[in-house]
């Protein structure tokens, strides 16, 4: 028998990073291993597939255990996509409501895991080949706020990413090296911090703005220290705040329309100089997207997370009008390995950079660490500190160890040949 065929499947109930239950699952092949617990949105796009179905988790153990563990029991591991296609027609729907998104995410991922490990080798390999020689910027999220944290910024996340840092190491020390900065400028500062947000970023008591100018300053002094070109960017979430029409920026009171926004977010472009925005936009909003690109792609990546929700088609549609120059990849916004490579592939074919992220509901799986050096995405998000964020950030520290015997460099960050 294959040593990569399927013997045995297991499910349970796990917590995730804000305490709520998630689905884990075992594959077990007759040489092989693999387990994958799912992550979960709190600022969800209304286009991903369903997380659980109605029922939820113990429905999704049950549907795992009565229907698609025997069906799989005996396939070969090896076969991913004939796998992915077995969740899909075990589920029956186009959007993953009859066994959640997450459950198929968690077999997916487990599966090509089973795969790796009956072959001896890591995750990345078995799914890039020895293609993968390159490794991604960690975008990491220092100050946060809209729906992750409470008293803070309207906007959810505040962003660095080490733009001139030469290996992962120095990257991701100089991610949490500006997260420490920010604790110490703020300390002693009167009802500054509130907190830590779902993604251990700083909830702050300060304005969009205000959290801008904090992070500029620390940004400096840390290049100052380390010598590493750091840049800024945001997560907007823009879906979160669109409320009646208009942009509403609970905070300072603002109320923008839609080309207000186009204006305040191309001015926070250029005046911060930032090099990556997430979903300035509400979701269904492409055009805007597109304008601001026009305005802004040259120097800037514009990036789709609730516009794409990792769908291949609404990537394509972006794509024919000219929407973004990046794409965010979250696997269990489409459920399965297939649908999430398809995702990239789209991507890339078409010169947009991707970047594989994290969910804010996190737990300490690190596959997101693979699958960016897999695809040869140029920048994976996976926060700063906290348990379930470095565990990535250190998984991608062993493989850039392991890949040294291939030479690997970090990515060619996309823009910057326009630049220079
Ligand atoms: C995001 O919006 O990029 C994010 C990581 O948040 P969530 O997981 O809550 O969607
Ligand atoms: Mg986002």
């Amino acid at each position: 028998m294959r040593p990569t065929i399927i013997e045995d499947i297991k499910c349970r109930r796990v917590l995730d990073s804000r305490g709520n239950w998630t689905v884990e699952v075992d594959i077990e092949t007759m040489y092989g291993f693999g387990r994958c617990s799912a992550p979960s949105g709190a600022s969800t796009g209304k286009y991903e597939v369903a997380a659980y179905p109605q029922g939820g988790i113990d429905k999704a153990l049950l549907e795992i255990e009565e229907t698609i563990a025997p069906e799989l029991i005996g396939m070969d591991s090896e076969e991913q996509d004939v796998i992915d296609l077995i969740l899909k027609n075990a589920d029956g729907t186009d959007d993953f409501s009859n066994i959640g998104g997450n459950t198929a995410v968690a077999i997916s991922l487990a599966n090509a895991r089973a795969a790796a490990s009956s072959c001896g080798i890591p995750l990345y390999q078995h799914l890039g080949g020895n293609f993968s020689t390159e490794l991604p910027f960690p975008l990491g999220n220092i100050i946060g706020g809209g729906a992750h944290a409470n008293n803070a910024t309207d906007i959810q996340e505040f962003l660095v990413i080490p733009v001139g840092a030469e290996t992962v190491t120095d990257a991701v020390m100089a991610n949490s090296l500006v997260h420490a900065g920010v604790k110490k400028a703020v300390s002693g500062k009167k009802d500054c911090v509130s907190g830590k947000g779902d993604e251990g970023a700083w909830a702050l008591n300060v304005d969009d703005e205000g959290a801008l100018e904090i992070l500029s300053m620390v940004v400096e002094e840390v290049t100052g220290e380390t010598g590493i070109d750091i840049r800024m960017g945001l997560d907007v979430a823009a879906s979160e705040l669109y409320k009646n029409k208009k942009y509403v920026y609970a905070r300072s009171g603002k109320k923008l329309t839609g080309g207000e926004q186009i204006d305040f977010i191309v001015e926070l472009i250029k005046k911060y100089s930032l090099y990556y925005v997430e979903d300035p936009l509400e979701e269904n909003d492409f055009d805007g997207f597109s304008e601001i690109t026009k305005k802004t792609g040259k120097a800037c990546l514009i990036c789709g997370d609730d516009l794409y929700v990792t769908n291949e088609k609404r990537i394509k549609d972006g794509i024919k009008k000219k929407a973004t120059n990046a794409v965010l990849i979250k696997p269990n916004q489409c459920g399965t390995l297939t649908d999430t490579y398809k995702a990239v592939k789209a991507a890339r074919d078409n010169n947009l950079a991707t970047v594989l992220s994290h969910r804010s509901g996190e737990t300490a799986d690190d596959s997101i660490a693979h699958l960016a050096v897999a695809f040869n995405s140029p920048i994976i998000k996976t926060g700063t500190v906290g348990g379930e964020r470095v565990a990535k950030l250190d998984e991608l520290i062993r493989i850039s160890e392991e890949l040294t015997i291939r030479r690997a460099k970090m990515a060619r960050l996309p823009l910057f040949s326009e630049e220079a």
